[in-house]
């Protein structure tokens, strides 16, 4: 037995139905290993009977730990949450839904034992998603890639194997707006990839719907890039100059050749055209200052229901 232990890390909304074979699953396959282990579930503001299921596994199994969210805050809050209270050396986020194959972590130890910090899993086969959703992902990846300071690599979500230093690192970020996937990479550390196929969910139904994923999508693109903001300024610069020659060529030709009414429609169109501009670059800028409203506050990320966990983590860290 060594003393390194693996925190596993699941943020739960909705799970009700999944989360036993999950289990399941999880202790099958982290028994097979020599390291100790823990399995955090996050309820994130569950409707459903998650909490009730997951107090009853706790209360069977000693590798399991329950931090309950007081509502709903979002997965990349219940990740936070997790991620700040697990306990292991090396921590892997999971979804409970099994759409991550629990097999993977065999595959991720492995990697780790070679010495990287990062082992990210890539999903080489997404038939399990529609259509819709593989060409919304696969857009947002190369616009996001093309202006943030920051790549995230094609197709890799947040199941991965982070060694404690990276954990750390992240802690170190401020931000209550928190898009995982962009803070895991802007952390960096030496990363190993592994490839694997995206099941279907076990059961129960997916909480991100198109709305969800323009939301997180939006925030993706301006929480690590300000290229959205900066683009208005030659935009407007290139329009300007446009602007100046057209008006200097009708100003020659006014003098030259005298007053004719004729224009209505090129003058409306012009008109019309600067306003849809004008009011594009304001919801911009309209984006990023509503941002920077709600970072101001400096809210927690989230709030436990019941803070002896936090405690416990703080009492108990070299126990297991
Ligand atoms: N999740 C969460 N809070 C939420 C939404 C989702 O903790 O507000 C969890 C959910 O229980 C699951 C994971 O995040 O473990 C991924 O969610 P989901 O399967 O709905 O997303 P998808 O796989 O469709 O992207
Ligand atoms: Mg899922």
């Amino acid at each position: 037995m060594t003393q390194t232990v693996i925190s596993i890390v699941c943020p739960c909304f909705n799970e009700q139905e999944v989360i036993h074979t999950f289990t399941d699953k999880i202790t099958g396959i982290m028994s097979a290993t020599d390291f100790s282990y823990e399995l955090l579930f996050v309820n994130d503001g569950s409707k459903d009977n998650t909490l009730s299921v997951l107090h009853e596994l706790a209360a069977k199994n000693t590798h399991i730990r329950v931090l309950n969210l007081s509502r709903n805050f979002g997965k990349e809050a219940a990740l936070t949450a997790g991620l700040d209270h697990a306990k292991g050396e090396v921590i892997i986020p999971i979804d409970a839904d099994l759409q991550d194959p629990p097999e993977l972590i065999h595959d991720f130890l492995r990697e780790w034992q070679k010495g990287y910090d990062v082992v990210v899993a890539k999903r080489i086969d997404r038939s399990s998603d529609t259509l819709a959703k593989k060409i919304t992902a696969s857009l947002f990846y190369k616009f996001h890639n093309s202006i943030a300071d920051v790549e995230i690599p094609d197709n890799v979500g947040d199941f991965r194997l982070i060694t404690r230093r990276v954990v750390q690192a992240i802690q170190l970020l401020p931000e209550n707006q928190r898009f995982m996937k962009g803070i895991f990479s802007w952390v960096g550390f030496k990363t190993s990839v592994v490839e694997y196929a995206r099941q279907p969910r076990a059961a129960g139904e997916s909480s991100f719907n198109g709305w969800r994923l323009w939301n997180f999508a939006l925030e993706g693109i301006t929480s690590f890039s300000t290229a959205p903001l900066r683009v208005w300024l030659y935009l407007g610069v290139f329009i300007s100059t446009i602007a100046f020659v057209f008006g200097s060529a009708i100003i020659l030709k006014t003098l030259m050749f005298g007053v004719d009414l004729p224009g209505y429609a090129s003058l409306l169109t012009i008109v019309l055209f600067f306003g849809g501009m004008q009011l594009i670059g304001l919801g911009v800028m309209g984006e990023y200052i509503g941002r920077l409203y709600m970072e101001s506050k400096r809210r927690p990320v989230y709030i436990l229901e019941n803070d002896s966990a936090a405690t416990d983590t703080e009492n108990n860290n070299n126990d297991k």
